[in-house]
């Protein structure tokens, strides 16, 4: 092996080595929770309307009255369309 290809072996696995592609910095943007998710645990005085198709004032109605907790029922304000239930005491 002579000194040029030695120089050609260097230049291939070093110098001839092409810079990793930079990515750009992804902004790390959290997903908001969908508002399926938030129903879980909501206390929530907008909710999303699908008829409206926007997040409206909802109305609070009691729908059952529960040993362990009464079920709500939360209604679009405007349409009065039922936007989502929720367990809780009280
Ligand atoms: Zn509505």
């Amino acid at each position: 092996m002579g000194e040029e290809d030695i120089r050609k072996y260097l230049s291939r696995h070093t110098g001839g080595a092409k810079p990793a592609p930079k990515r750009p910095a992804r902004i790390a943007r959290r997903a908001r929770p969908q508002q399926q998710e938030a129903f879980k645990d909501f206390s929530a005085t907008h909710l999303y309307c699908p008829k409206c198709k926007q997040a409206n004032p909802v109305r609070e109605n009691i729908m059952l009255y529960l040993s362990d907790g009464n079920l709500f029922n939360y209604s679009c304000e405007i349409c009065g369309t039922s936007v989502g239930t929720r367990k809780g005491g009280g």
